[in-house]
């Protein structure tokens, strides 16, 4: 069955604008996706009726606040396949979910010479805190090198593990080329030398089926906002027995057992990992988002999204001028290119002026981009609300731009 997009573009109302005169076309889904109605009225709802602090309080409103808190927690713990409700940590977003293992797993069990991985495809998030606890520890960072399509080269990578690898920390599909890493057998072969494994997630969350369990990942990062949630607020999954060897990340309220001046006891999972007063309103309207993608279906999304990516590609390809960047046989909807003889930036520019909305830039990958001797790139990414319209108008905006220069 094939989706109804417009049934689907009518339940998002940002969509339904003009921008510079002419109809909006969002292509920064990368950056962040838009929400659906029932995810602003979720949080419109919440502080009307709702509001109040969770899991310490003695009255109604605080238990339904609680419950429907919790009831987010479940819902993200079957959308991810984790064995345990409690393996589900609420955190800021991807950025916190990695600096907090870095943080607590990291200082724990990353010692004087240790080494952690990551890849050339990372955004800045899942680099610079290994940098950070590498510096602070006297641990070596490795790099496992990309090719021309913007795949890693897993030859390379198996090179790089040795006894001393703690962790491996990889991004599960690349945000600036929509590359899908082959993370079942990163995982599989990092698990053979003892390390950890970490996904960040960000990417992958919104186009992939994802089953921590079958994955066999210690950490999967992701944030609710690239998956038509909230901003401000993420998730880190971690294996139990994982998190309970872990120390807490921050103190404070909630991640506690007792206080007394002389000794604090600290919480179970996950709110060991919970200090202070969380994101209540953006979790409980989150439910909504994972609602709206176990409705549409996550299969039907992603089939879309690549018959979009399929069609803009092929069309794109025949401007003159038009170079692609992450050509890869397995990616999702993202298309990062360059015009020739063009700054991205000038693009997207040109394209806003005709109310496409791409992102342009290193995306937060400026290692990847220095891997390709460029400054960045234009991007354009699609979601389930993309129409193949939408995509001609992209199509004949880049090629009027690639005219200027080709
Ligand atoms: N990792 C990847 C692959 C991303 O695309 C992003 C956001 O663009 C992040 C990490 C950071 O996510 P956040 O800014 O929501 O913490």
């Amino acid at each position: 069955m094939s989706l109804n997009i417009q049934d689907i573009r009518a339940s998002f109302p940002i969509l339904h604008q003009e921008v510079n005169g002419k109809p909006l076309v969002y292509l920064d889904n990368a950056a962040t996706t838009q929400k659906p109605l029932s995810v602003i009225e979720a949080l419109d709802y919440y502080y009307k009726t709702d509001n109040s602090n969770i899991h310490r309080g003695a009255h109604t409103l605080a238990d339904r606040a609680t419950r429907k808190y919790e009831n987010t927690r479940e819902l993200i713990q079957k959308f991810i396949g984790a064995k345990e409700v409690e393996e589900v940590i609420f955190t800021k977003g991807t950025t916190e979910s990695i600096n907090l293992v870095a943080s607590s797993f990291g200082r724990k069990f990353v010692k004087k010479g240790d080494e952690v991985i990551i890849s050339t495809l990372e955004h800045h998030s899942n680099i610079v805190p290994w940098q950070l606890l590498c510096e602070e520890v006297g641990a070596i960072l490795k790099v496992i090198p990309i090719n021309d399509k913007g795949e890693i080269i897993f030859e390379e990578f198996e090179k790089l593990l040795t006894s001393k690898t703690k962790l491996v920390s990889i991004v599960h599909v690349s945000n600036a080329l929509g590359t899908i890493n082959p993370v079942e057998e990163i995982i599989a072969k990092a698990h053979a030398v003892g390390a950890k494994v970490m996904l960040d997630g960000a990417q992958s969350s919104s186009h992939l089926t994802i089953d921590v369990q079958k994955l066999d990942c210690d950490f999967f990062a992701f944030s609710a906002h690239k998956i038509y949630g909230p901003t401000g607020l993420g998730v880190l999954y971690g294996k139990r027995e994982v998190l309970e060897s872990m120390p807490p990340y921050q103190g404070g309220g909630e991640m506690i057992k007792e206080v007394s001046f002389e000794k604090t006891t600290f919480n179970e999972i996950p709110f060991k990992f919970e200090a202070g007063t969380p994101n209540i309103g953006d979790v409980i309207a989150f439910e909504k988002a994972l609602e709206f993608v176990n409705t549409v279906g996550k299969k039907q999304i992603v089939d879309h999204e690549n018959e979009l990516l399929a069609y803009a590609t092929e069309k794109l390809s025949s401007i003159k001028g038009f170079i692609p960047y992450g050509t890869a046989d397995n990616k999702v909807s993202v298309l990062s290119f360059l015009i020739q003889g063009m700054h991205p930036f000038d693009v997207g520019m040109m394209l806003d002026a005709g109310g496409i909305a791409v992102r342009t830039g290193h995306h937060c990958t400026q290692p990847l981009m220095n891997r390709f001797r460029i400054e960045g790139t234009v991007r354009a990414s699609f979601s389930v609300y993309n129409t193949l319209e939408e995509v001609d108008r992209l199509y004949e905006s880049v090629s009027k731009i690639a005219k200027l220069k080709n």
